[in-house]
């Protein structure tokens, strides 16, 4: 295991094991749901991630075309759509502020800080779904909401 260390959090990552389990992964978690605000985030999504988030992922060994999981929220006044999402690795986390209470982050849910914010994150050791091919290995999650444009023809949600 590797050591990132960054903002609270020291992660322990496995950065081959990680990159084998995303090239078993066909497709990402808003492609495998394909409801109609998975794929809008799906085809948003080259616009989404920041580029230090990117060369985390990079630096983990994640696939940021795979999450394991996104959910739309909903619309906000702004036009802009809140979305939420995971992705996992090899490896655990470890947070040192000494305020952190892990039992107090509900369900790995994020808010932003204000208007101007897009993308927030956290690691996290709260892993409640795994795709198959990282069952049996020690897993932790990148997870974070976004707000994220309507850029598909269809008719957008409320
Ligand atoms: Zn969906």
């Amino acid at each position: 295991m590797e050591t990132l260390n960054i903002q609270n959090w020291i992660v322990k990552y496995d950065k081959r094991a990680t990159h084998q389990a995303y090239s078993q992964i066909d497709i990402g978690g808003p492609e495998a749901c394909g409801c109609e605000p998975c794929l809008n985030f799906a085809a948003a999504r080259e616009t989404i991630y920041p580029k230090d988030i990117r060369e985390i992922f990079d630096h983990i060994g994640i696939d940021y075309r795979k999450e394991s999981e996104v959910f739309h929220c909903n619309k906000e006044d702004n036009g802009l759509h809140c979305y939420g999402g995971e992705f996992l690795f090899v490896g655990s986390v470890e947070n040192t502020d000494e305020a952190y209470n892990p039992s107090e982050v509900k369900a790995n849910v994020l808010n932003f800080e204000d208007d101007a914010q897009n993308f927030v994150w956290s690691f996290s050791a709260r892993v409640t779904f795994r795709q198959s091919v990282f069952e049996s290995k020690p897993t932790a999650l990148f997870n974070f909401a976004a707000r994220v444009p309507w850029v598909l023809q269809t008719k957008e949600p409320d």
